[in-house]
């Protein structure tokens, strides 16, 4: 087979990405090529046979994974995502609070403080909790009765695997 061009590559490249960007000279389909994503700045040596197929910027993924989520969860991020350990800006959607946290916690804690520290001193009975944990998360359902706000609770969760959750982080 003929070797591609510059030109030749370069509009594979466009034709099935169109957000990339090839910065490097093409050599052959063996040889790693430098490219950037022009989504999220991402600068890596792609193998040229992966780009010329439609291809997922892994970075973008998580950046976009990351949004879906705090979305869910009723946050924003206000910087974009580079790792899990690099602090960003988040804001809550219901209060306006603003602050910085690391995506590694947030995962696992998505949740605004000041809500949360509104939600512990709201006075809480059986009824305004079951309806508070209906509107924020409607794929939970307690398999416990009522307790108290900051207590852990079986739970069945989606696809009927049973955890222990503690209602107040899982929204
Ligand atoms: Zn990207
Ligand atoms: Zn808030």
């Amino acid at each position: 087979m003929r070797k591609k061009t510059q030109k030749e590559f370069e509009d594979d490249v466009k034709f099935a990405n169109p957000y990339i960007e090839i910065l490097g000279q093409y050599v052959n389909n063996a040889t790693r090529i430098r490219a950037k994503c022009k989504k999220c700045g991402r600068l890596w040596d792609a193998v040229p046979t992966k780009i010329t197929i439609p291809y997922t910027c892994p970075l973008c993924e998580r950046q976009e994974e990351l949004c879906s989520f705090l979305h869910e969860n009723k946050l924003v991020n206000l910087d974009s995502y580079e790792d899990n350990f690099k602090r960003i800006r988040i804001k809550c959607n219901v209060c306006g609070y603003e602050w910085k946290a690391v995506p590694k916690t947030i995962k696992k804690d998505a949740r605004c403080p000041i809500c949360y520290e509104k939600g512990k001193k709201k006075k809480w009975t059986e009824e305004t909790f079951s309806e508070e944990m209906n509107r924020s998360c409607p794929t939970i359902e307690l398999m416990e009765a009522y307790k108290g706000y900051e207590e852990k609770y079986i739970a069945n969760v989606r696809n009927a695997h049973t955890s222990s959750i503690n209602p107040h982080i899982s929204y």
